[in-house]
C-alpha cells in the first residue's frame, strides 16, 4: 500500500510499504478514508522528536471502514465506520479506568524506554516515534489499529468524513485545553496560536461559556480563521503582546490562558537560549518556550496556564519563577480522547459545531501529502489544514 514515511529531518515521502495485518485478536485493520496533517507531525518532520526511524509510518489523525476485525474484537464489524484516536488505550490498566487514556500503562511496546526518559510509560499513539511504541500510522491506505475494542468511535449515518475527522485528535484537543481553564461565565482567556488547535479551542471556550476570548499569532489567514471562531486578535510581530492584553482587559489580563503552539514557537532568543542553544546544539535542538513564556507573563495571578502545545524533551528557560510567584496552576497532557469523543460527536450532530471550517486544502492522492507538508509548515497558500483521501 501508499504511505507517508519520514526519512530525517524535513524529509517526508510517498512509499510503497507492506499492508497492515491482525497481529493480535483486539486487532481491527481500517480501510483509511480520510487523514489529516497536525502540527504534532511538524515537530516530528523538523526532528525535534527523539527516536524516528527511517521509513516510519506518519499519521495519528484518520478515520475510516473496518475491513477486517481480529478474533478477540467484539466491539467492530466488517464494514463500520470509525475515527482513530491518536492515543491507543487497553482499557483495563488503572490509568484507562481512572479516564486518563493517554496515561495507559499497558499499550506502549517500547515502555520501559518512555519510562527511563519520563518516569512512566504513556500510552502508545499512532505514527509517532519509537519511544511512543514505534506504531505505523494512519497517512496511508490501511491501518492496523490494535485494541481497538477501546479507542475508534462508530460514525452514525448522516456525517460527513469532514465533520467527524477530528474527533481523532484535534477537537478533543483543543476542547480539554478549554475545560482546563475551569471556565466561568464572566472570564476572558488568551489563546496563543491560531492553527487548528488554537482556533477550534476559541471555539471550545465559548462552548464552554467564556465572555471573551483573545487569540494571539501573526499569520493573517490564521488570525482571521481566529475571528471568525469569535475571538478578538493579536498580531505578536507587533511585539506588544502583554501591553496590548492589558490594555483591552483593562489591566485585568486573562483568567486562563492556552498555549497552542508547542515546542517550535517564534520569537527572539533570551540571552540564556542563546548559551543554552549553543552548549547544546551538538546533541539535541533545544525546544522553544516563547509563547509558553509570554502565556505565563499574561496570566493574571492566580489564574491557570492551560498547555496543549507539545512539549518532548530538552526546553530552553522556562519562567518558572513568575509561574511559581504569581500562584499559576498548570494544566496540560496528551488528550484523553476517549472522555471527549462521544460527547462531541453528540456536538457535532446537534449541530453546535462544524470543525470542518479550518480545512484549506484537500487531496484525493497520498503522493501531494510531501508538498502537502511543506505547504502546511510554511503556511504557503493560505493553509490552515490538510485533509487527505488516499481512496478517492
Ligand atoms: P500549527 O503548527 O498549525 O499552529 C501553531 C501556530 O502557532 C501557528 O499558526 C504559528 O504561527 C503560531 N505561533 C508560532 N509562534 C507563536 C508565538 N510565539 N505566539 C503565538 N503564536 C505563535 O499547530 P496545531 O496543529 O494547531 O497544533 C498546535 C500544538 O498543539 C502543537 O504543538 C501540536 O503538537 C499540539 N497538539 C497537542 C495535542 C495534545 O494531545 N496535547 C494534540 C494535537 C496537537
Ligand atoms: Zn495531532
Ligand atoms: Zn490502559
Amino acid at each position: 500500500m501508499k504511505a507517508l514515511t519520514w526519512h530525517g529531518r524535513g524529509d517526508i515521502r510517498c512509499d510503497t510499504v507492506p499492508d497492515p495485518t491482525i497481529q493480535h485478536g483486539r486487532d481491527a485493520i481500517i480501510k483509511v478514508t480520510a487523514c489529516a496533517i497536525c502540527g504534532s507531525d511538524l515537530h516530528l518532520m523538523g526532528g525535534f522528536v527523539p527516536t524516528m526511524q527511517s521509513g516510519d509510518v506518519m499519521g495519528h489523525e484518520t478515520m475510516g471502514e473496518v475491513v477486517e476485525v481480529g478474533k478477540d474484537n467484539k466491539k467492530l464489524k466488517v464494514g463500520d465506520r470509525v475515527v482513530v484516536p491518536f492515543t491507543i488505550c487497553c482499557g483495563e490498566c488503572r490509568q484507562c479506568k481512572w479516564g486518563n487514556w493517554s496515561c495507559c500503562e499497558r499499550t506502549n511496546p517500547n515502555g520501559a524506554m518512555q519510562a527511563e526518559q519520563y518516569g512512566y510509560p504513556l500510552a502508545a499513539l499512532f505514527g509517532f516515534s519509537h519511544i511512543t511504541g514505534g506504531i505505523p500510522g494512519g497517512q496511508a491506505e490501511y491501518l492496523r489499529v490494535p485494541y481497538a475494542d477501546v479507542g475508534p468511535l462508530k460514525i452514525p449515518e448522516g456525517l460527513s468524513d469532514e465533520q467527524v475527522l477530528f474527533l481523532s485528535d484535534i477537537f478533543p484537543t483543543a476542547y480539554m485545553a478549554a475545560e482546563h481553564c475551569e471556565i466561568k461565565p464572566t472570564d476572558t482567556i488568551a489563546i496563543w496560536g491560531c492553527g487548528p488547535v488554537g482556533v477550534l479551542a476559541v471555539k471550545s471556550c465559548f462552548l464552554l461559556g467564556a465572555k471573551r476570548v483573545i487569540s494571539i499569532d501573526t499569520v493573517p489567514e490564521r488570525l482571521a480563521l481566529a475571528r471568525q471562531a469569535g475571538a478578538e486578535t493579536i498580531d505578536f510581530a507587533e511585539g506588544k503582546v502583554q501591553e496590548t492584553l492589558m490594555e483591552m482587559t483593562q489591566g485585568q489580563g486573562p483568567d486562563a490562558v492556552i498555549e497552542a503552539v508547542g515546542l517550535e514557537s517564534h520569537g527572539a532568543d533570551t540571552l540564556i537560549q542563546k548559551v543554552a542553544s549553543s552548549v547544546m546544539s551538538h546533541t539535541v535542538s533545544l525546544e522553544r518556550p516563547f509563547a509558553l513564556n509570554q502565556a505565563i507573563l499574561a496570566c493574571r495571578p492566580g489564574g491557570i496556564v492551560s498547555m496543549p502545545g507539545v512539549f518532548a524533551g530538552q526546553v530552553g528557560p522556562v519562567a518558572l519563577g513568575a509561574f511559581m510567584q504569581k500562584g499559576l496552576t498548570w494544566k496540560t497532557g496528551q488528550t484523553h480522547m476517549i472522555r471527549y469523543m462521544q460527547p462531541l460527536l453528540e456536538r457535532i450532530q446537534k449541530g453546535e459545531i462544524d470543525p470542518s471550517f479550518i480545512i484549506s486544502h484537500r487531496t484525493t492522492k497520498l503522493e501531494d501529502g510531501p508538498e502537502l507538508y511543506n505547504t502546511f509548515r510554511d503556511k504557503k497558500d493560505h493553509c490552515t489544514k490538510v485533509v487527505m483521501r488516499p481512496h478517492g
